[in-house]
């Protein structure tokens, strides 16, 4: 079997390994155009084009907040928005060091004959996309499947649908110069417990990697954004040294040492929560052969929304919660965060039920 080796393989590798620089990680500003505006109708702000080119200003032109960025994924229309000065945002994030990222999936649809499992659309002329997306600047994608626990959830055939989707995706991007983000989320919803989150986790992983390596994907050019493994919605929580030990556990098992970086979704957990948990799981005294590292969306934006409130008076406050946010998660996949960054709102619990992002 042998991994893709076309013209865009050396950069390929060179930019997953840099977007995984330890002390780095990776800003989830890719909400669709509908996730962006459920985001601002939370602080009553329109859903227009200019407040969402406001808001993403407000997060790339906070001081100081890229030293800790290696990488910011955006939505398409983002990709080709300026700042207030005319500068393209794509320039502002390659001259600071951070990689820009493109969401290259187009939502889920239900598997017909299941019980709402879901597949992830996007293929169609996904390769000229990704062409176009490279020459205006962007270095990677991402696309996310989504999986779900229940009874007899996920299905065998929701677990391999995914798989070969994500393997698909990943090959189409290496083939025009993006690195891609993998993303199997495993939803929390639900009363399971923690292991039987690692229990699927393991087998969905498993099946991700069979995939990747059926379609000659090279592994040393990619990415993945997997869910941490917790405890059910409905469950009782436990410590982010329980979840730092099953999730590394999981990883361990699943994913082999070619992959550079393992970039973290939040998935509705509190953006103190979801640090504390990477920090444990890097102050984990185990072997871990790639970085790991955040890729939030909630759990890097949250507090930041609520303080900006769509107000031009309180720019100076959000964008100090923001780099309060990056700073503290930057901490954490050093192993190194004390805890307690931010008050109240850093701990909302950022939970709901069903979440279409
Ligand atoms: P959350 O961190 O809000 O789960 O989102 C990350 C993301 O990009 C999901 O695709």
């Amino acid at each position: 079997m042998s991994a893709f080796v076309g013209k865009y393989a050396d950069e390929l590798i060179k930019t997953a390994k840099y977007i995984a620089t330890p002390g780095k990680g990776i800003l989830a500003a890719d909400e669709s155009t509908g996730t962006i505006g459920k985001r601002l109708a939370s602080i009553n702000v329109e859903n227009i084009e200019s407040n969402r080119q406001t808001l993403r200003e407000l997060l790339f032109t906070s001081p100081n907040a890229f030293h800790f960025l290696s990488g910011v994924i955006l939505f398409e229309e983002t990709l080709y928005q300026k700042t207030s000065d005319g500068k393209p945002f794509v320039e502002l994030l390659s001259e600071n060091g951070v990689v820009p990222g493109i969401k290259v999936d187009k939502g889920v649809v239900e598997i017909a004959g299941t019980n709402g499992e879901t597949t992830t659309q996007g293929f169609d002329s996904l390769g000229s996309r990704c062409q176009q997306y490279y020459k205006v600047g962007a270095r990677f994608a991402k696309w996310r499947a989504v999986l779900k626990i229940g009874l007899s959830e996920p299905s065998e055939l929701a677990i391999q649908q995914n798989a070969q989707g994500l393997a698909r995706y990943a090959i189409i991007c290496q083939e025009n110069g993006l690195v891609p983000i993998v993303e199997p989320e495993i939803l929390t919803d639900g009363s399971h417990d923690i292991k039987k989150c690692a229990a699927v986790t393991e087998a969905v992983l498993a099946a991700v990697y069979k995939a990747l390596n059926d379609h000659h994907v090279l592994l040393e050019g990619t990415l993945l954004k997997p869910n941490m493994v917790t405890p059910g919605s409905d469950s009782p929580k436990v410590t982010p040294e329980v979840v730092a030990e099953y999730t590394v556990a999981a990883l361990l098992r699943t994913v082999p040492p070619a992959v550079p970086g393992i970039v973290f979704l939040s998935g509705g957990q509190s953006e103190e929560e979801a640090t504390l948990n990477l920090d444990a799981m890097n102050k984990l005294q185990v072997l871990k052969p790639w970085t790991l590292s955040f890729s939030f969306g909630r759990a890097l934006q949250q507090s930041t929304l609520k303080t900006w409130a769509g107000k031009k008076e309180n720019v100076d406050k959000a964008q100090e919660a923001f780099l309060a946010r990056c700073k503290a998660n930057s901490e954490a996949t050093l192993g190194r965060y004390a805890g307690g960054s931010a008050g109240g709102l850093a701990s909302e619990n950022l939970f709901v039920k069903g979440y279409k992002y």
